[in-house]
């Protein structure tokens, strides 16, 4: 093996017991959970390794990186996309995603939705909520939870979409747990109305054991895996 996938793959045997452990705490079963490595700034021979360690499941947060990957990437993996989406980019990220996490608009559903349709293609997604108490982020992204209902509504009678539920990032300036705290609130009431949008995207390295506490299904784990990533964003 070489000394790349063997750092990976001992960074994986350390977040598997983080995450063994935060489910013992939570008194949850860690086939619930289901790990996403983010690749972004890594090589798509990075990504061919994480295959080789059991993983299919990857996420990007920019298109025009995700894209290419992709097509340099020689194994199967569901793509997720986790960053922040301008409306122009809808065509080109519905091409290739098995869910997009980052749906914060109704503007942007409805460019989901058209070009779902136009490929014929049910696109799953989620609705990311600005947890963030000081004011919305406009470099994170983000829906403001008073407006869930609205959009998790407009989702749901659009037909090439599909609610699969709910993610958020931490806010920086506040204890991750107290955020997550929040988000199982919300999530428990909209479980109300949309019981079948179950997935909880949470947690990322630094925070994936409040996030699991939480009720997070799908975690999103860069730098705990891959290493530090250059400092560009
Ligand atoms: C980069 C990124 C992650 C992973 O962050 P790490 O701290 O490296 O685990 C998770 N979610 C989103 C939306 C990201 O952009």
């Amino acid at each position: 093996m070489s000394d790349r996938i063997t750092g990976i793959k001992d960074n994986l045997e350390k977040l598997q017991s983080r995450i063994n452990n935060a489910c013992q705490e939570a008194k949850r079963n860690t086939t619930e959970i289901t790990l996403i490595a983010v690749t972004k700034t890594y090589p798509a021979d990075d990504v061919d390794l994480l295959k080789q360690l059991g993983i299919d499941d990857v996420g990007e947060n920019r298109d025009q990186e995700a894209a290419l990957k992709r097509t340099q990437v020689q194994a199967d993996f569901n793509w997720h996309f986790i960053g922040q989406l301008q409306s122009n980019k809808a065509k080109s990220v519905v091409s290739y995603a098995h869910l997009i996490h980052s749906v914060d608009r109704s503007s942007l559903a409805k460019e989901i939705q058209k070009s779902a349709q136009g490929v014929d293609k049910k696109q799953a997604v989620l609705i990311q909520l600005d947890l963030d108490q000081s004011g919305p982020d406009p470099t994170r992204g983000g829906l403001w939870p008073t407006e869930l209902m609205a959009l998790a509504q407009q989702i749901t009678d659009s037909s090439h979409l599909e609610l699969k539920g709910l993610m958020s990032v931490a806010p920086l300036a506040e204890n991750p747990a107290v955020a997550f705290a929040r988000l199982a609130e919300i999530r428990t009431e909209f479980l109300k109305t949309y019981p079948q949008a179950t997935i909880l995207s949470a947690g990322m390295s630094d925070d994936l054991e409040a996030a699991i506490l939480h009720g997070a299904t799908h975690l999103r784990i860069g730098s705990a895996l891959l290493g530090e990533r250059p400092k560009i964003g």
